[in-house]
């Protein structure tokens, strides 16, 4: 039984050349398994040749909620950081991508709705493609990885209308109270290394169900330590700090965390 991080962005320009030391590290930290996340078409396909290459790297295969509505963005001349001048491909283009390697996924994610980012404008065209990612994932039964931000109420909403069940919410950041209702509709949610540092997410340890608990970097984000990058190994500590606050022993945490990944993932980590 091992430790996981079941969002990872592992592809990132900042950590894929040194994915081989990364990869050494979390192993030696005790991760088993490192959930990939893809953000795009051709980020997919980074994330499906990195996971050929670890035998501990899973691939989730998604559409950034962004990604999703960044043609339409781009035209309308919103602001939006790009590392790249490519024309981003149409959401129409990047499902049937998505589609056509549906069964190389090891989970649908991540995907979701931003109202940080996307202009209100968008918000319906958004929100379509996000129903139709959900239905995919329900009908390849494969579980969903969810990233949201100033939407988290209305991804509730459509989560439960399209009856996804199989759903894990990266790196929330909303109300706990919120976070204890979805914990309820059946839903986990993962919490960043950065705990120590965030008080919502020490509220999250102490208040969602513990078997509706998983643990995440969202690397090279979020890290423990400010200026350094984050990378998988970190969920050790995120570890240490929940069986300080549950009051129990590290196995005991690293048992509970894997039967939770298990209940989602229909796989030990
Ligand atoms: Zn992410």
């Amino acid at each position: 039984m091992g430790l996981f991080d079941v969002h990872a962005h592992l592809t990132d320009r900042r950590l894929a050349p040194n994915a081989d030391a990364l990869v050494e590290r979390a192993r030696a930290a005790g991760v088993t398994t490192i959930i990939s996340n893809g953000l795009n078409p051709a980020d997919n396909q980074a994330t499906l040749d990195l996971a050929a290459r670890y035998d501990i790297v899973r691939p989730a295969l998604g559409l950034y909620p962004v990604d999703a509505v960044l043609p339409e963005m781009l035209a309308a001349g919103v602001e939006y950081p790009r590392e790249t001048d490519e024309p981003p491909p149409s959401a129409e283009e990047a499902i049937e991508w998505l589609e056509d390697h549906l069964d190389q996924a090891f989970a649908i994610g991540e995907i979701g709705l931003d109202h940080y980012w996307v202009p209100e404008e968008l918000w319906v065209r958004q929100e379509s493609v996000f129903r139709r990612l959900v239905r995919l994932a329900i009908d390849a039964d494969k579980a969903i990885i969810i990233h949201t931000r100033k939407a988290e109420r209305r991804t509730l909403e459509v989560l439960e209308e399209e009856g996804a069940t199989r759903v894990n919410w990266h790196c929330f950041s909303s109300k706990v109270k919120l976070a204890v209702r979805i914990a309820a509709a059946g839903h986990h949610l993962s919490i960043p290394a950065n705990v120590r540092k965030a008080q919502n997410f020490q509220r999250m340890v102490e208040r969602v169900p513990r078997e509706k608990l998983l643990l995440e970097t969202d690397c090279p984000y979020l890290g423990p330590v400010r200026g350094e990058l984050n990378e998988p190994a970190n969920v050790a500590g995120t570890a240490d700090y929940v069986a300080e606050a549950w009051g129990c022993s590290r196995l005991a945490v690293d048992e509970q965390l894997a039967s939770n990944f298990e209940a989602l993932f229909g796989v030990r980590p």
